[in-house]
């Protein structure tokens, strides 16, 4: 399910003192996620900062397998949720209430105080998992919070998005650096120079020469993105027989069926009760891995 586009990560690195850049854009990415769901127009924005913060950190953090990034509020949007895995392939999603309180511009109000969970999974199922309390429902600030609070790593981010495209810049102190902290203050001043339609608009080497030409830079071959799903219905075939036969039987006593759609791609998954049948035959002769 992935396309072909112009959706890409760089990485960046200041030769001469220990910080590291990055620098995404999410286009066909980006309108995949809108087009599997019909989110409303004030729940886009954050999502789209989530999937490109997702993007972002899975180029800084070391991981193999899944990277999840989760923001939980008792607000209007009550979960952001984005993934990548090491090969960048990324997806995410939104829950949300159905009438917001909050203004639909009030961005700060619509996710207000949070979580931020920040999830990593091996294909051996092994998880690392860091959590922080995040105020003012600002995506960009509760990543930045997050590496202040549990890396001790400074980061700064800039973001910006439409219906069509996302972008980010990332800067971070490297772990040991030398850096002092008038050259960190000064590339994070220049990075603040960066308005919304150069970062949604120029190519990366104009960018970069744009706002770090005094500086000696390093830029690492660009690294594609695709949006692709990892849902299946293998995995929801497993997801059922570790519920168990009893279980399973009832519900299909009750519902006739079972449904179950993916909740980041939309695609639906039916089991009736002749499919459940073979399922627990098929579990018998070889358990399936528990998910
Ligand atoms: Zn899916």
């Amino acid at each position: 399910m992935s396309s072909a586009s112009e959706d890409y990560l760089y990485r960046f690195l200041f030769e001469e003192f220990g910080v590291r850049g990055e620098f995404v854009r999410l286009d066909a990415s980006w309108r995949a996620v809108q087009e599997r769901h019909d989110y409303p127009s004030w729940v886009k924005p954050a999502l789209g900062q989530t999937l490109t913060a997702v993007t972002l950190l899975s180029g800084t953090i070391k991981f193999k397998g899944s990277l999840t990034l989760q923001l939980k509020s008792e607000s209007d949007i009550q979960a952001l949720i984005a993934q990548a895995t090491e090969q960048r392939t990324i997806r995410g999603m939104a829950q949300f209430v159905e009438t917001p309180q909050a203004k639909p511009d009030d961005m700060a109000g619509l996710l207000g105080d949070a979580r931020l969970i920040l999830t990593t999974e091996a294909p051996n199922g092994e998880r690392y998992q860091g959590i922080v309390a995040v105020e003012g429902g600002d995506v960009v600030k509760s990543v930045e919070q997050y590496f202040e609070q549990s890396e001790q790593l400074p980061t700064r981010l800039w973001m910006a998005g439409n219906d069509d495209t996302f972008a980010g810049l990332f800067l971070q102190r490297l772990p040991q650096s030398e850096i002092e902290d008038e050259d960190w203050s000064r590339v994070c001043m220049l990075a603040d120079t960066i308005k919304d339609d150069e970062l949604l608009t120029l190519d990366v080497e104009t960018l970069l020469h744009r706002l770090f030409h005094e500086e000696s830079l390093r830029l690492f071959d660009p690294e594609p993105v695709a949006f692709r799903c990892s849902c299946s219905r293998e995995r929801v075939a497993n997801t059922l027989v570790s519920l168990g036969e009893g279980e399973v039987t009832q519900i299909l006593e009750e519902l006739g069926s079972i449904s179950v759609d993916c909740e980041f791609c939309n695609a639906n998954y039916r089991f009736d009760a002749i499919d459940a049948a073979a399922l627990f035959k098929e579990a018998e002769s070889a358990p399936p891995q528990v998910q």
